[in-house]
């Protein structure tokens, strides 16, 4: 998830392409780039590092002219790197892009552009596209672009100048954000509107499947066949601060509410129904694999416990989960015929690294799963899966999780192809409720009314406890540890069958109860316990997608229907905005909870 910005006007470029990055430095600071249309010639300057290190290179390089475009970068395709960075131009340094998002066919389009004789200096995704546009070029970068897109599969957000050509700038916008800043003598490019408020207010947002001309003096906006579309002009009135945070109030809302998006990323192109799960490069034996351990910490494990559930039951390859500070320290029983996994959000975690370090001594095969490219867990594992969440900023990891859970459901589908122990139906099934996870995701996110009228009632209690069973029972655990974290309310998930051992003499009048009740099989033997702590005063908060009536709930959230297995996916979305708003009623920072850090690279 890159920033991207471009400029067209009367002034320099190069001070507002600056600028305008730094303001979209929280998108990512892998590295930093510009790109200026100079004495007829593309110049382009970047560097691996923050903005400031293409700052100190700027100060060397004299490169300024009236059109430009800039990137900073969150790597998602070839690690952090100087060659990596963006801008990329065509070989005669006559076109030159920036680039937000993932192209998902990237290496077919590579292979027949290598071919064609087109040599590439970067492992990038993105260089693929500025070679298509160059493959296209008859002296006409609009007509070129309008070509190139047609090649494309994935998310992009683009903006392209050719020396050429250096009365335009190009925009082009697909499942990646862009928007179009207005003043009388100068036209802007910005991934997010931040970056434009100390020039202008005055906006028209590209959608997708949109192309934008932009000249000193002009917007044009029209679809990929030409046809001019009229848009109207919006005069934007948020505040610099909620500008970053696209006009939520807080860093951990966005990334809730971005989730029906993180996970469509995360999914990608590996799964189509009807054909087999790509995983890209990874090949593994399913048949060889004699047991899977997967080790994390914190809400990662939460993850790798839902992941474990899928791998054994759909692919019958023995699996568990394990917390890595214990892991390490237990002599596990690892050796080279199995699959060791590790989560870890910025791949930097002190523990899962230090567990990942240790299985290789054991002869195991590694496997990461993160969202950071180039982090440290990434360099020591053989193979890993990226999640595409994109930045998570809040320290309570919300989108991460849910990419996290969507890479454990791809993943069991990969192991249970190979290991033939699910039927065709299934698989088809499993795929279809999976390329619908988002829009039930989007159906949660508007009964924010309910969920805000519980959190009213938990913001006034000293405890909370969580119930569930089976899958339900780490949804139960995820959503207590979302509470605690950053509300500081002391919460506690049990499964549910253990409450007579123990945790129900803690039920008195009153105590609130949340009792996650989405999994069918079980939901009857839910209810009991429901009704158990019912009984003894508690006050009963029941999510359930079944429509029958449930006469032991003081509240019941209604959770849209999918397949059993999926459930988690879906559930966790109203806890982690419950935990939110209760946050929010007690006025505390939401963002940056007391005594936590959102990369936890000690022991
Ligand atoms: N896929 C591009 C890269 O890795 C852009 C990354 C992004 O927008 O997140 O350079």
């Amino acid at each position: 998830m890159c920033g991207i910005v471009g400029y067209i006007g009367k002034n320099k470029a190069k001070k507002f392409l600056v600028e305008g990055l730094s303001m979209l430095e929280y998108r990512g600071y892998d590295s930093a780039g510009i790109s200026v249309v100079s004495d007829n010639i593309v110049k382009t300057c970047k560097t691996k590092g923050k903005i400031i290190a293409l700052q100190e290179l700027l100060k060397t390089n004299d490169i300024d002219g009236y059109l430009g475009i800039g990137h900073t970068r969150w790597a998602t395709h070839g690690v952090p790197s100087d060659n990596n960075s963006h801008p990329h131009n065509n070989s005669s340094n006559t076109i030159s892009i920036v680039h937000n998002g993932i192209i998902e066919n990237y290496s077919k389009l590579k292979n027949s552009l290598e071919e064609a004789g087109y040599k590439f200096l970067s492992d990038t995704d993105t260089e693929v596209i500025v070679h298509l546009i160059d493959s296209y070029y008859e002296g006409n970068i609009v007509e070129a672009c309008r070509k190139a897109v047609k090649d494309l599969e994935g998310s992009y957000a683009l903006g392209v100048i050719s020396s050429n050509e250096p009365d335009k700038l190009v925009a082009i916008r697909k499942d990646s954000p862009l928007v179009i800043g207005v003043n009388s003598d100068e036209k802007y490019i910005v991934s997010d509107i931040p970056a434009l408020l100390s020039r202008t207010r005055d906006v028209y947002f590209l959608n997708d499947n949109e192309m934008a001309i932009l000249t000193t003096d002009s917007v044009t906006i029209t679809d990929y066949d030409g046809k001019v579309l009229n848009r109207d002009l919006v005069h934007i009135e948020w505040d610099l601060d909620s500008a970053s945070k696209e006009g939520y109030e807080d860093f951990m809302l966005k990334e809730i509410f971005e989730q029906p998006l993180s996970v469509e990323r995360t999914i990608g192109s590996k799964i189509k129904l009807g054909e087999k799960v790509n995983l890209e490069n990874l090949k593994l034996d399913a048949k060889s694999i004699k047991n899977i351990f997967i080790i994390a910490c914190g809400t990662a494990a939460h993850a790798g416990m839902v992941g474990s559930r899928l791998i054994e039951n759909l692919s019958h390859i023995p699996t568990q989960t394990f917390l890595a500070s214990e892991f390490r320290y237990q002599e596990p029983l690892v050796d080279k015929s199995s699959l060791c996994i590790f989560v870890s959000q910025s791949g930097e975690t002190a523990d899962t690294l230090g567990a990942l370090k240790l299985c290789k001594e054991l002869g195991a095969r590694t496997l990461a799963i993160t969202n950071v490219v180039g982090s440290s867990i990434t360099r020591e594992a053989m193979d890993v899966i990226y999640t595409y969440a994109g930045p998570e900023i809040a320290v309570a990891s919300t989108k991460a999780y849910t990419s996290q859970l969507t890479i454990f459901y791809i993943l069991a589908l990969y192991l249970a192809e190979q290991t033939e122990t699910l039927d065709i139906e299934k698989q088809e099934n499993i795929k279809r409720e999976i390329l619908n996870i988002s829009s039930n995701m989007k159906k949660i996110l508007k009964c924010l009314d309910s969920i805000k009228n519980i959190a009213k009632i938990i913001s006034t209690k000293k405890d909370v406890f969580f119930l569930g069973r089976s899958l339900d029972y780490i949804t139960a655990m995820e959503a207590s540890l979302k509470l605690k974290e950053i509300s500081y309310i002391h919460s506690e998930a049990f499964a549910a069958g253990e409450l007579k051992h123990g945790p129900i003499a803690l039920i008195e009048q009153d105590v609130p109860v949340i009792c996650v009740c989405t999994n069918k099989n079980l939901f009857d033997k839910m209810i009991s316990n429901v009704k158990e702590v019912k009984s003894r005063g508690a006050y009963t908060i029941i999510l359930s997608r079944e429509k029958s009536d449930i006469d032991c709930a003081d509240i019941i959230l209604d959770i849209p229907d999918t397949i059993d297995i999926l459930m988690p996916i879906i559930s966790v979305i109203p806890l982690q905005l419950l935990a939110y708003y209760v946050t929010k009623i007690k006025n505390l920072d939401v963002d940056k909870p007391r005594n936590l850090a959102k990369s936890v690279t000690v022991e």
